[in-house]
């Protein structure tokens, strides 16, 4: 539940360095952060368990079974083994962190994503009244991960509003290839000029430098990529982005180090512009986030579902 309230007074709104952690975001923006201040939004404690109810720590989690120990299964029902995702793990990346803010020498280390060097993280946008895109990120990584757990899938988060700072950038890739997952979605909305809005989900470009090697998951992850736009726009109605890739919703990019140093297939998504009016109405809004939620775990299991049909398995 979003609301001032639920903030508890907790809201810190310190001038003096939201230009700076704007200009991190501007310059190294972990996604296309644009304009994005990073002025200091914390969520309170209530805003991070108030998606699911769900408070358990981080990694991964075993599928739920829906029967109890001891009671017979009535025909027909699923079990663990038949749920579409069985066998499946996932990785969310939910993007950026809520305390960002506080650990700027942190986040600006550099980390090796490749073909260069990056920023170890960045503070993300908000919209205009306040709305941290870290907030949301850990939200609809939350409901995407109650609905993917429910049809059988193991979920892992990079984080789960559990750490100080970050992860960073290098370590959200590997936190997801250790993991050996099968998919893998960093959940971002974007901070572009105020007209802007729609969304866009970005896959990686297929290179092979220094530490990056992407040729592998370079196909795969469009698939994800195409899979994830179509079953996002059906679920939001949100509109591809109007401000860039030529409207088309799907991005290519070599130089996003969440995405250049994953070993298995993933992609960005950017649910909307933080920063347009329409857009942030939906964005702050739980309803639409739960929207939001479906979309991308219907584009992830669409995903894994064929990848699971073709004969070459999980690529
Ligand atoms: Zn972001």
């Amino acid at each position: 539940m979003f609301s001032n309230e639920s903030r508890g007074g907790d809201r810190r709104t310190p001038p003096r360095f939201a230009s700076a952690a704007g200009a991190v975001c501007l310059l190294i923006g972990l996604a296309a952060c644009g304009s994005g201040t990073g002025s200091a939004h914390t969520g309170s404690a209530g805003d991070r368990v108030s998606a699911t109810g769900d408070t358990s720590a981080p990694g991964t989690v075993a599928p739920a079974t829906s029967t109890p120990p001891g009671s017979p299964t009535p025909p027909g029902s699923p079990t663990a083994e038949t749920l579409p995702l069985a066998g499946k793990v996932v990785a969310l990346d939910p993007g950026h962190n809520p305390a960002n803010y506080r650990h700027t020498a942190e986040i600006n280390r550099q980390v090796n994503v490749g073909n260069g060097h990056k920023e170890c993280d960045t503070t993300g946008t908000e919209t205009n009244a306040g709305y941290a895109e870290a907030s949301y990120t850990l939200d609809v990584s939350r409901r995407v991960r109650s609905l993917l757990i429910a049809r059988g899938a193991k979920v892992v988060l990079t984080q789960n509003g559990d750490r100080p700072y970050g992860p960073c950038v290098d370590e959200r890739a590997r936190i997801g290839n250790e993991a050996h997952a099968d998919a893998a979605v960093s959940i971002h909305a974007d901070g572009a000029p105020a007209a802007d809005y729609g969304f866009h989900v970005i896959a990686p470009q297929s290179l092979h430098e220094g530490g990056a090697d992407t040729r592998a998951i370079a196909g795969p992850s469009l698939r994800l990529a195409t899979s994830l736009r179509a079953h996002f726009a059906a679920a939001t109605k949100e509109p591809f982005a109007d401000y860039l890739g030529g409207g088309k919703g799907l991005m290519v990019r070599g130089d996003l180090g969440g995405l250049n140093m994953s070993t298995v297939p993933k992609v960005f998504i950017e649910c909307g512009n933080m920063r347009n009016a329409r857009d942030a109405k939906s964005l702050t809004n739980p309803a639409w986030r739960q929207d939001a939620a479906r979309g991308i775990a219907d584009g992830l299991t669409a995903f894994l579902e064929s990848s699971s049909d073709s004969p070459g398995g999980k690529g």
